[in-house]
C-alpha cells in the first residue's frame, strides 16, 4: 500500500501524468560545440524530436484525449517554435527544462538564476504565460535549484525519485511541490544505444519496455499513487514505440478510475487539497545535510 495517498478528482484511484522532455538537439549543441559539422548523425537523431516525433505524438495523445506536459529548453523554443506551437495548440502544458540543457549542478548560483530567467521568458513569449513547473536536465537538481525555483515563483519541480505521491520540499526560501517519478519509466533506459550520447543500453522491444511501464502503472493503480512517464520524443516517438504507447494508454483507460492530467493540474490539485485542509502531503525539510559529516571531512571540501 501507499501510506497517505491523496484523494484524486472524481474518486479516481490513481493519477497519470505523461511528460516528454523535448530536448531536440540542445544536448548536441553543447557536447559537440565547435565541431557540429562533424556530428550530423547525433544532430539528425535529436532533430527527429521536433521535426517528426512531436507532430506524431501530439496527434496520438489528442486522439486519446490525454494531456501531456512537455519540458522544453528555452533554446528549443527559439529554434523550433512551430513544434512548441503544435503542442500548445493541442492544449498541452509547456514547462521549464533549462536553456541549452545545462547541468544545474555544474553551474554557479548566478548561472542557474540566469538560465531559469532566460528559459521562463522564452516560454512566456510563445505561450503567453510563465512556466509553472521545472524538470532539471539530467535530473541534476541541487539545493540551490530548489531555492531558486521557490524564489522565482514556480509551483512544482519534477526530477526526484523521492516518493510515489506528491510531497512538499521546504527550505528557508519557502516551499515547492515535488511530483516524484517512478524510477523505471525513463525511456533512455529501454531504448537508447548510441556511442554519440555515450549511452549504451540493450535496446528493448517496444512491448517489453511497455511491460515495465505497465507494471509500474498497475501497481500505482492498485495502491492509489501517481504515475509519471519521463519520455523523449526522439526516442519514444519512433513508429513502433509510439504504437506501443497507444496500447499502454488504452490499457490505462480500460482499467478505469484514472485521472489523466498535466503536471500543472496535479500541482494545483495538491495545493487545493492543502488549502482546504483535505489532505496534507509529507514535507521534506531541506537541506538534508547542512554540514559535511565529520566522518567524511578528510574527503574534501564541501562544494559551494
Ligand atoms: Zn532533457
Amino acid at each position: 500500500m501507499i501510506i497517505n495517498a491523496p484523494p484524486w478528482p472524481n474518486g479516481a484511484r490513481a493519477a497519470v501524468a505523461f511528460s516528454f522532455d523535448m530536448d531536440a538537439d540542445s544536448v548536441v549543441q553543447v557536447s559537440a560545440a565547435g565541431r557540429l559539422d562533424h556530428e550530423l548523425h547525433a544532430l539528425a537523431y535529436m532533430r527527429y524530436d521536433p521535426v517528426v516525433a512531436v507532430p506524431r505524438l501530439t496527434a496520438l495523445f489528442r486522439s486519446l484525449g490525454v494531456p501531456v506536459t512537455y519540458f522544453v529548453p528555452g533554446w528549443v523554443v527559439e529554434r523550433y517554435p512551430k513544434a512548441v506551437e503544435t503542442v500548445l495548440a493541442a492544449g498541452n502544458e509547456v514547462a521549464h527544462h533549462g536553456y541549452l540543457h545545462e547541468w544545474p549542478t555544474k553551474q554557479t548560483l548566478e548561472q542557474q538564476r540566469e538560465t531559469l530567467e532566460k528559459g521562463s521568458a522564452l516560454i512566456e513569449s510563445i505561450s503567453g504565460q510563465r512556466p509553472r513547473g521545472y524538470r532539471a536536465p539530467y535530473y541534476g537538481v541541487s539545493q540551490q535549484t530548489i531555492d531558486l525555483l521557490i524564489e522565482q515563483g514556480f509551483a512544482y519541480e519534477s526530477s526526484l525519485f523521492a516518493d510515489d505521491i506528491p510531497i512538499v520540499l521546504q527550505t528557508d526560501s519557502g516551499s515547492l511541490i515535488e511530483l516524484p517519478i517512478p524510477d523505471s519509466v525513463d525511456d533512455y533506459n529501454q531504448f537508447v544505444s548510441s556511442r554519440a550520447f555515450d549511452y549504451l543500453m540493450t535496446v528493448s522491444a517496444p512491448e517489453r519496455a511497455m511491460t515495465v511501464f505497465r507494471a509500474e502503472f498497475d501497481a500505482i493503480h492498485e495502491m492509489g499513487g501517481l504515475w509519471i512517464g519521463v519520455w523523449h520524443p526522439a526516442v519514444s516517438g519512433r513508429p513502433a514505440r509510439a504504437h506501443a504507447m497507444r496500447l499502454l494508454i488504452e490499457h490505462m483507460q480500460a482499467k478505469g478510475d484514472v485521472w489523466f492530467a498535466t503536471h500543472e493540474q496535479i500541482a494545483d490539485h495538491v495545493t487545493g487539497l492543502m488549502q482546504r485542509g483535505e489532505w496534507q502531503p509529507r514535507v521534506e525539510n531541506l537541506p538534508w545535510y547542512p554540514n559535511q559529516l565529520p566522518e567524511t571531512r578528510h574527503l574534501g571540501k564541501k562544494q559551494d
